[in-house]
């Protein structure tokens, strides 16, 4: 959608308009009083207001761009419907009294939704501070600042916060394109923020400040394209209530809303930041800086204490420390005293004059080991801070690298700082802040470098499949078992010889075409069948009836009225060999199938050691999964052990990413345990629910 009209309207009309002391009216029209177009009041009551000749409806300003409301909340439905009758195609509604406030509330915003569509209207709010647009001299806002010039597109779903980081913004240097207090959303929501300004040349980074995201879908799909050319940086507040459907799987238990977000605002390239300190830092990194050529970081200090802390930072973030080309060492032995440590994090020593901070970049600088880095000066009296951030906005200009700096001192940095901020230099008291926006840099340059990969597409069998489930349903179950096993079979999931018998005879003879065998009780009223001992494994077959008699026992004996359709007899997989990991599916209402997969067994929801990622995943996603839980390790082979085939992890996850994309009926599923050995895996269990009404 193009925004255009909205943040860089001619004509502007303030529906409301007043010059009643200490109303929202008078202070959009002081606000606008700067504004180079035109601005026409609105208000049948007045003649003019503040100066400006009043018009008696909005149908009789003229050509408006931009209709700006702040009427009572019950007269602006009629108001925005009398403007988009007028022309106007774009509108601000910053009146409260929608649905933040009751079902009455509610009704209204329904009703201005509606008329929105109706014309098809670009409408910011209800309930809203309003919108800024510096390069064209807009602030169509009540707040009491306007934003500082700059790159930096910023939406915000609370208004009061627009304020709070104006004001802020002003003295950290940190200048903005357009700003939008998002309110309600009752028409225009983040994804179509997003959208406008990924298109938009003067927009260089996009933060925002989220509670809720309407359609996660759609956001992610639009923040993917947007982020392979503008960084998108964001704090998401809040969580949504948990999905419709009542978690009866592991992978439902650990899901929750947050999860869905984590994973849909990963795979669209978003930088995720939890606090609004976070937002700005990386914002300002994004917004001044270049992305490095590499994650190896140089430290140049004039404290030992300081460069420790920021090289630990370094080691925390996804950055390496940069180890230095002789040559590199070379010139600083040259150029530096003794003492000094020539090595990473350099320390020009406390006795250093600015001549000696020039000389250590410039030697790190130009090392090709060195892909950014970081500037610490505690306050000495040998060093002027601003001669200091000449040096360093020259040499970061020349080198073309990515630099922050650590001016660690309070009231003295602040001219230095101003010299630093104007060249998109990055500060900060803490060494590891400086460290984390460089981190963000190295983020975001793996986000862009990534290729596009679509989703992975496999050979199944879907009419079996579909099979499998209609008949589950036929019987009217909602949730199945290891009997419905089929299914992964048909997805090309590798399963072991399994058969469900119904008599002792038959559990014998199951067993003698397996040898060693393992029995499992086969009821969708038991979901845990081992907490009910309800699988034994390694059993003889000349064992089998007797085990097969005692499994049923167990089962009457747990729930007398429970289901039971028989006993599972399967063939043994190597555990020894293997590891047990989960795959699983759920479902989020905003984001649609997530799959999981991580550590499996019986203690998944104790350990929790699991990724997400919203369906259909691409076979890298699927990939990153297997590489992202803590156990990964167990997985590539640790303490001697043979690595897992992982190839054929990544393909179970890809397929089961696919069977939950193919069928909407499969609420949740987990395949706990995948067994993943070095010559492939085996689903030796199976459970899922299945919503009969969308078959
Ligand atoms: P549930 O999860 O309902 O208790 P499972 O079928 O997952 O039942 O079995 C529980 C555990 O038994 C598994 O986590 C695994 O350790 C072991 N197990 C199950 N089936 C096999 C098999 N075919 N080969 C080896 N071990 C198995
Ligand atoms: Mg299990």
């Amino acid at each position: 959608m193009d925004l255009r009209g909205l943040f860089a309207p001619s004509r502007v009309a303030v529906v409301g308009a007043t010059e009643r002391e200490g109303s929202v009216g008078r202070a959009v029209m002081e606000n606008l009083a700067g504004f180079p177009g035109e601005v026409v009041p609105v208000n049948p009551d007045r003649e003019t207001v503040l100066g400006r000749d009043c018009a008696a409806a909005v149908s009789e300003a003229g050509d408006v761009d931009l209709a700006v409301v702040v009427v009572p909340a019950p007269a602006v439905v009629g108001v925005v419907e009398e403007a988009a009758e007028a022309g106007v195609e774009n509108v601000v509604v910053i009146s409260a009294g929608f649905s933040e406030a009751g079902s009455e509330g509610a009704r209204r915003e329904r009703e201005l939704a509606a008329v929105a569509a109706e014309y098809d209207l670009a409408l910011v709010g209800p309930n809203c501070l309003g919108v800024m647009s510096t390069p064209s001299g807009l602030n169509a806002t009540f707040g009491p600042t306007m934003a500082p010039e700059g790159n930096i597109s910023f939406m915000s779903q609370s208004g009061a916060f627009v304020t709070a980081v104006l004001d802020w913004a002003a003295e950290e240097g940190m200048g903005f394109n357009d700003v939008v207090s998002l309110g309600n959303k009752a028409v225009l929501d983040e994804t179509d923020f997003l959208g406008a300004w990924g298109g938009d040349p003067e927009t260089d980074v996009v933060l925002g400040y989220l509670e809720s995201i309407e359609d996660g879908r759609a956001f992610v799909e639009r923040a993917r394209e947007v982020t392979a050319e503008t960084p998108v940086v964001l704090a998401k507040s809040g969580r949504t209530e948990a999905g419709a459907t009542a978690a009866s799987s592991h992978t439902g238990a650990i899901a929750g809303s947050d999860r869905a977000y984590e994973a849909g605002l990963r795979q669209a390239g978003v930088l995720r930041v939890e606090t609004v300190q976070e937002l700005f830092d990386f914002g300002r990194a994004l917004a001044g800086q270049p992305l490095p050529e590499s994650e190896s970081v140089a430290v140049v200090t004039n404290a030992g204490g300081p460069g420790v802390m920021a090289t630990d930072a370094v080691g925390d973030a996804s950055l390496s420390p940069a180890s230095f080309a002789e040559a590199t060492v070379e010139r600083l032995e040259a150029a530096l005293p003794d003492a000094a440590n020539v090595y990473n994090p350099v320390d020009v020593l406390g006795d250093a004059g600015v001549g000696r901070f020039a000389d250590a970049l410039d030697a790190v600088l130009a090392d090709p080991n060195v892909g950014a880095a970081v500037v610490i000066a505690c306050p000495v009296a040998v060093l002027d801070w601003e001669d200091l951030a000449e040096v360093i906005v020259e040499r970061q200009r020349a080198s073309g690298l990515p630099v922050a700096a650590c001016l660690m001192g309070g009231e003295r940095a602040a001219p230095a700082e101003a010299t630093l901020a104007d060249a998109g230099i990055p500060t900060y008291f803490d060494p590891a802040r400086a460290v984390e926006s460089l981190d963000a840099l190295a983020a975001y340059r793996r986000v862009r470098d990534r290729e596009y990969a679509p989703p992975a597409s496999f050979d199944a069998d879907r009419e079996r499949a579909r099979a499998v489930l209609e008949r589950a349903a036929d019987r009217g179950e909602r949730r199945l078992g290891v009997e419905a096993m089929e299914l992964l079979d048909a997805y090309g999931i590798p399963t072991p010889r399994s058969e469900v018998v119904e008599s002792p005879e038959a559990a014998e003879r199951a067993a003698r075409e397996v040898g060693e065998a393992v029995l499992k009780i086969v009821s969708p009223d038991i979901l845990h069948k081992s907490d009910i001992g309800g699988v034994r494994v390694g059993v003889a077959p000349e064992e089998a009836a007797d085990v097969y008699e005692e499994l049923v026992a167990r089962a009457r004996s747990y729930q007398p009225d429970a289901t039971l359709l028989g006993v599972q007899v399967q063939e043994m997989v190597d555990l020894d060999a293997g590891t047990e990991t989960i795959v699983g599916v759920t479902r989020d209402p905003q984001f649609g199938p997530l799959v999981m997969f991580g550590l499996g067994g019986i203690f998944v929801e104790v350990l929790e050691d699991t990724a997400f990622r919203v369906a259909p995943v691409s076979e890298r996603e699927a990939r990153e999964m297997t590489s992202e839980i803590d156990a990964a390790p167990l997985l590539r082979g640790a303490r001697g052990r043979e690595p897992v085939d992982l190839d054929a992890v990544v393909d179970a996850v890809g397929r089961l990413s696919q069977l939950a994309t193919d069928f909407p009926a499969v609420l949740e599923l987990d395949v706990n345990p995948l067994v993943a050995t070095p010559d492939g895996v085996s689903a030796v269990d199976l459970r899922l629910t299945v919503d009969p009404a969308k078959l």
